[in-house]
């Protein structure tokens, strides 16, 4: 018989993906560091402060009762499906059944990286913004399905505009990711446009995956709504929530997907065949999390606020053109005239050692921005813009 030699490959479905954008800004930062360059790393969404000290605390608790060693349900403990439920109730005035309309996922992306299996045949089409989370795109292609491009523009206040999507495209298409308060370019949305939403996929036969994984890092009064709150949404629609970036917990990896049942329970399906629940101590402590609610992330909030105003006001104060993000820890910063992304966030990393994150790493239409994340001190903040001065005075942008 004969054999066929041992090949390493890949599989087509990973020669389709761009190299994971945060990887490949790591590296170049380490690179740097290892230099020995004083890098201040503006790339990465991670905060940069530290679970509270009772969400740890009831870690430890949950850690040392040997029923919690176990596997845990799949569909997470009761309690934490309860805890969760009122917490939404409490903060959108939306009622969710804790047994059907709640799914504990580890950290929302794992969420959000399974939906496409649960939803789409290959050859079908997911629309996804762009820019974007770059999940929502890799996940499709790993479903086999296709996702079109919905641009995100600021003549339009970064919103798709559905007007302009053909036909056939709608035809084949099955699923539309939203994502406000936005990542990347931080743009904030009312329910109006929520509501136009939930009619358009209704309109289509779509559902929506709203992902709302800041919808509490807001400011100025602004309160970012659920998709949920929408007459009607449940009907056509999910939305992921985490508790990464609210209280600091981005390594601990406990998110949920709420609303549409059957989509749930597809997705319940899905990774029923690939995990095994959360460690239930961390369960636990999320239920912790949960109950003090705003008192545990109200004031980290306002640091976000601070360092948002010293570092949007002193850029534009050198003569940038930069808005004022109502939501999330993002900065969009338009580059100036005679750069494009990379060109900039190249001459910020040699220049300066700063790491921004170049837009179009987001996608084709985040070309002509840069991100620039708020997860580092003020002082760190300060001196990133006493270095860009220093660029501006030697040789003017
Ligand atoms: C950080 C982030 C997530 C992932 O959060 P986890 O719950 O930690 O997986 C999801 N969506 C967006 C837009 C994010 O920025």
């Amino acid at each position: 018989m004969r054999k066929k030699p041992f090949s390493l490959d890949p599989p087509e479905r990973l020669k389709k993906l761009p190299p994971y954008l945060f990887v490949e800004v790591d590296r170049k930062k380490r690179e740097l560091r290892a230099k020995g360059k004083d890098v201040i790393d503006l790339g990465v969404g991670d905060p940069d402060l530290p679970t509270p000290d009772f969400v740890i605390e009831a870690l430890y608790e949950g850690a040392k009762d040997p029923k919690n060693h176990r596997y845990a349900l799949d569909e997470g403990l009761p309690e934490l499906r309860e805890t969760f439920a009122a917490w939404f109730q409490e903060r959108f005035h939306v009622k969710l059944d804790p047994n059907e309309e709640v799914l504990p996922l580890i950290g929302s992306k794992e969420g959000i990286a399974h939906l496409p299996l649960a939803l789409l045949n290959p050859g079908d089409i997911a629309l996804v913004p762009d820019p974007c989370y770059p999940v929502y795109k890799s996940a499709t292609h790993f479903a086999g399905a296709t996702p079109y491009l919905l641009p995100l523009l600021d003549s339009n206040d970064f919103l798709p505009d559905y007007s302009l999507i053909e036909s056939e495209v709608l035809a084949k298409a099955k699923l539309l990711f939203l994502n406000y308060p936005n990542n990347p370019t931080s743009a904030c949305v009312t329910k109006e446009f929520f509501k136009n939403s939930v009619s358009f996929a209704r309109e289509q036969g779509l559902l929506i995956a709203q992902d709302g994984a800041y919808s509490e890092i807001t400011f100025d009064g602004y309160v970012a709504p659920s998709i949920l709150e929408i007459e009607g949404a449940k009907e056509v629609a999910i939305e992921f929530h985490s508790l990464s970036k609210t209280y600091n917990m981005t390594g601990w990896r406990i998110g949920f997907a709420v609303g549409n049942r059957e989509v749930l329970k597809f997705l319940a399906k899905i990774k029923a065949n690939v995990d095994s629940g959360i460690f239930q101590a961390i369960q636990f402590a999320g239920i912790q999390a949960l109950k003090k609610g705003r008192n545990a992330y109200q004031k980290n909030v306002q640091i976000y606020q601070k360092r948002r105003d010293l570092f949007v006001r002193g850029l534009n104060r050198l003569g940038w053109d930069v808005p004022m993000p109502k939501g999330t820890f993002y900065v969009w910063i338009p580059v100036p005239p005679g750069y494009t992304s990379g060109e900039l966030a190249l001459k910020l990393l040699e220049d300066a050692a700063i790491v921004l994150t170049p837009g179009n790493g987001f996608g084709p239409n985040g070309e002509g921005y840069v991100r620039a994340s708020l997860t580092n001190r003020e002082e760190r903040l300060e001196e990133a813009l006493k270095r860009i001065e220093k660029i501006h005075s030697g040789k003017a942008f």
